[in-house]
């Protein structure tokens, strides 16, 4: 069993959909599928909830781009006899952020739960999308709400996943599972239900969750780079791909502020000793990083 994570810029559009939906035909059985929201969803989502506190009117203008952004990846992908059905249950997931926002527009007061709340829409959209994108592929895919799965406490922005909790749900939820499933990264709920993320990138930890709860022999992260590089590409043009790199210095890496993965990603994989790779789903046949002890246990 595997976990494959795609980011933000992986599921940004019709086209890159595809190729996320051709990387996960190669795997098809026995995988999960964590994805993102569509990339730059997230913080459009807090410009949103924010010009909403302040009373500002324009929030109106961005709420209907957002839609329109995501009613877009349903024209080009779904084909026109289920495409009705789609736009109409997704019209339910925007009515549901519209009162979000216009609550937060009426108390002209930004709680973090709020916006939580709010943010959690990015991934509650895109799951649902994408699922449908592949089942129109004619792939067996089915969707499960990660707030389901994954139990936090109310530390809203960054809340802490109660691990033995959390472990024997999806354990108990993945069961009888056979066919690809595929959920949200990045948002959960506590015990009461109330959605909480787990702070911003946090998908890549929803991914390791997953995996250490399943023992599942890898963790895939598709994000738009080739791995972790030795200095960051966009500032040093001779910076090099690290094919493999043990679980703590990838940790120290993702501390210090490497952005290709959350922090927190690395404790439950290492605890379970199941290896991460890094890959690029514009670049699928690169070798990526692979994050694991392998290396150091050579020595
Ligand atoms: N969509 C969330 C963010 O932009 C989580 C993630 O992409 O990992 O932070
Ligand atoms: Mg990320």
């Amino acid at each position: 069993m595997k976990v494959l994570k795609f980011g933000g810029t992986s599921v940004a559009d019709a086209k890159n959909i595809n190729r996320v939906i051709d990387i996960i035909l190669e795997n098809k059985r026995d995988t999960v599928v964590v994805v993102s929201a569509l990339g730059g969803i997230t913080d459009n989502l807090i410009k949103l909830a924010t010009l909403a506190s302040k009373g500002d009117m324009g929030y109106k203008t961005l709420f209907s781009s957002i839609c329109e952004r995501h009613n877009q990846i349903i024209r080009d992908l779904i084909k026109p006899k289920e495409k009705e059905k789609i736009l109409r249950e997704i019209n339910i997931k925007y009515k549901e952020l519209e009162e979000v926002i216009e609550n937060i527009f009426t108390t002209k007061e930004l709680s973090l739960s709020a916006l939580d709340a709010a943010m959690s829409f990015g991934e509650q959209l895109s799951v649902y999308i994408i699922s449908e994108a592949i089942k129109n592929r004619n792939i067996l895919c089915e969707f499960t709400d990660a707030r389901t799965l994954i139990k936090t406490d109310d530390k809203f922005g960054s809340a802490n996943v109660d691990i033995e909790k959390s472990y024997k749900i999806i354990s108990n939820y993945f069961k009888n599972k056979k066919n690809l499933s595929i959920m949200g990264g990045f948002i959960a709920s506590t015990q009461k239900g109330i959605t909480t993320t787990l702070s911003r990138g946090g998908s890549d930890y929803t991914a390791a969750l997953i995996g250490a709860a399943l023992n599942v022999s890898t963790i895939e992260i598709w994000t738009d780079v080739d791995g972790l590089m030795t200095a960051d590409p966009k500032k040093m043009k001779d910076a090099l791909l690290i094919p493999e790199i043990s679980y703590s210095e990838a940790e120290e890496m993702a501390y210090s502020g490497a952005k290709v993965i959350h922090p927190k990603t690395i404790k439950p994989a290492v605890l379970k000793g199941i290896p991460i790779y890094i890959k690029n789903t514009f670049n699928p046949k690169g070798v990526g990083t692979k994050i694991s002890n392998e290396k150091e246990n050579r020595k």
